[in-house]
């Protein structure tokens, strides 16, 4: 579903990504960590060209990405995206959030895209919030506004960055509750956190990064217990 071969980065002179070679099934949950600055990000916004690579080729979905705009925009319809900060459209209700994607770029008609969300917001435990604003709900409920307006879109592929990260730590539990249900649904999932125990719950790959490098890849059994690195095994000491 996802394959970089390959794939280097620069910004100015500063190689933010080195030949990263990695490639991700249908269905499968790749989680992806390491210091900051390690290129966690700048490697999965590469994915759905919110950066562009400089080196090697990325194919998703069957499309290559390059300077092809229409090969840009058919990958944006295929992979949604989940930031650390929610990016929710202050001035719009929760519903006007979730639909204006699926009126806007698919053209859905207005009861329809209504009923989309109404169905999306249900997934992510939240339907009675519909009639609200960003602003009258917690980080927790921000952040699953916005994981369901990403799959109202019906992405094949979801992308998230650090979605826990900004939440206060009561609220983490019912966001990765969410991520968990839907890698239940079979969804293809990239997904970079430091939240160890949902990266046991659901990975089905861990990917380390240093330096712009992927230096591990392994399955969680063995990634937690016997990494390979000593860098992994000095980042998990860290944070575990
Ligand atoms: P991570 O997500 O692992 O913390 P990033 O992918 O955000 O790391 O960043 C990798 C490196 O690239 C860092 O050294 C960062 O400072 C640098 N970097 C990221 N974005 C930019 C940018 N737009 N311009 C210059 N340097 C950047
Ligand atoms: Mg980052």
């Amino acid at each position: 579903m996802i394959e970089l071969t390959g794939v280097s980065k620069y910004f100015g002179p500063f190689k933010a990504l080195d030949d990263i070679k990695l490639t991700v099934r249908t269905g499968e949950r790749v989680v992806v960590c390491g210091p900051s600055g390690s290129g966690k990000s700048t490697m999965i916004r590469c994915i759905n060209r919110l950066e562009e690579h400089d080196e090697g080729k990325i194919v998703v979905d069957g499309i290559e990405l390059g300077e092809d705009t229409q090969n840009i925009r058919a990958v944006r319809q295929d992979v949604g995206m989940v930031f650390q900060q929610f990016n929710l459209f202050p001035h719009l209700t929760v519903l006007e959030n979730l639909t204006i994607g699926p009126i806007r770029v698919r053209k859905m008609e207005k009861a329809k895209a209504e009923a989309l969300a109404r169905q999306y917001l249900d997934r992510v435990h939240i339907p009675e919030q519909a009639g609200k604003y960003p602003a009258q709900l917690s980080g927790g409920q921000q952040q699953r506004v916005a994981i369901a307006r990403s799959l109202c879109m019906e992405p094949r592929i979801m992308l998230f960055d650090e979605p826990t990260s900004a939440l206060d730590p009561e609220m983490i539990n019912e966001v990765l509750d969410v991520m968990v249900e839907l890698a239940g649904t079979g969804m293809t999932m990239v997904v970079v956190t430091h939240e160890m125990g949902f990266a046991r719950k659901v990975a089905d790959r861990m990917v380390f990064m240093e330096s712009g490098r992927i230096v591990e890849v392994a399955p969680p059994a063995k990634f937690f217990s016997d990494p390979d690195s000593d860098r992994a095994r000095l980042f998990l000491d860290q944070i575990l």
